[in-house]
């Protein structure tokens, strides 16, 4: 992968207010994929690709990412920064709405990362655990959002976020399939591992 395209690319996301994933997030994720070394990702919110492109460093060999992105301008800029990072071989954009998109994928992966429309969480996490190999582990962003989701917050236009982020951590922490952590870094990050 190339460095300096990659801090470009962030530096340019970060002006455009482009929700990407945060330092620290990053790190904890990193550490995760290391230790994991995943054959296949699946990616739920693309935007301009530069978390895929942080994750796929972190891949086998022959490995690849899969992400989707219903928002056709960043799926173009993704592309192009996928060619910069010289890792078009590894990442695969699908453009459409992942909740018509997952229903159709017929594949297993070793890791998903949901990081898009927060209201669809429990949704998405239907789809991640009908993908996920066994040893599979789903990590979501954005759980805590902001601090709400843990406060008796209940008002204005983010409460169907808030309670589906609600309903997603209910459900990953009470799953007697999944062993489940919620850290407390960036906008909060849940990561669940499938239990042999
Ligand atoms: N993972 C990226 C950031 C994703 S931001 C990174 O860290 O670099 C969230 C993205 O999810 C946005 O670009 C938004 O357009 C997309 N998104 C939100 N809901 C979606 C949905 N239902 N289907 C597909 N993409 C979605
Ligand atoms: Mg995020």
């Amino acid at each position: 992968m190339n460095k300096v395209e990659l801090e470009k690319i962030k530096k340019k996301a970060l002006e455009e207010k482009i929700p990407i994933i945060m330092d620290d997030t990053l790190e904890v994720i990193s550490k995760i994929l290391k230790e994991q070394s995943p054959l296949k990702i699946l990616e739920i919110g693309t935007a301009v690709g530069y978390s895929a492109i942080c994750f796929s460093e972190y891949l086998k060999p022959n490995g690849y990412i899969d992400t989707i992105e219903r928002d056709s301008v960043r799926v173009e800029e993704a592309k192009q920064n996928i060619k910069k990072a010289e890792v078009e071989n590894k990442i695969h954009i699908f453009e459409g709405d992942a909740v018509e998109i997952l229903p159709t994928l017929n594949e297993t992966y070793d890791v998903v990362f949901i990081d898009a429309a927060k209201g669809k969480y429990p949704f998405f996490l239907k789809e991640a655990l009908r993908c996920l190999n066994t040893n599979g582990i789903i990590i979501a962003d954005n759980v805590l959002y902001k601090g709400y989701v843990m406060s008796d917050y209940n008002k204005h236009k983010q409460r169907t976020a808030v309670r589906n982020l609600r309903e997603y951590i209910a459900e990953v922490t009470q799953n007697p399939n999944l062993q489940t952590e919620i850290l407390e870094v960036g906008d909060g990050l849940a990561i669940s591992k499938r239990k042999k």
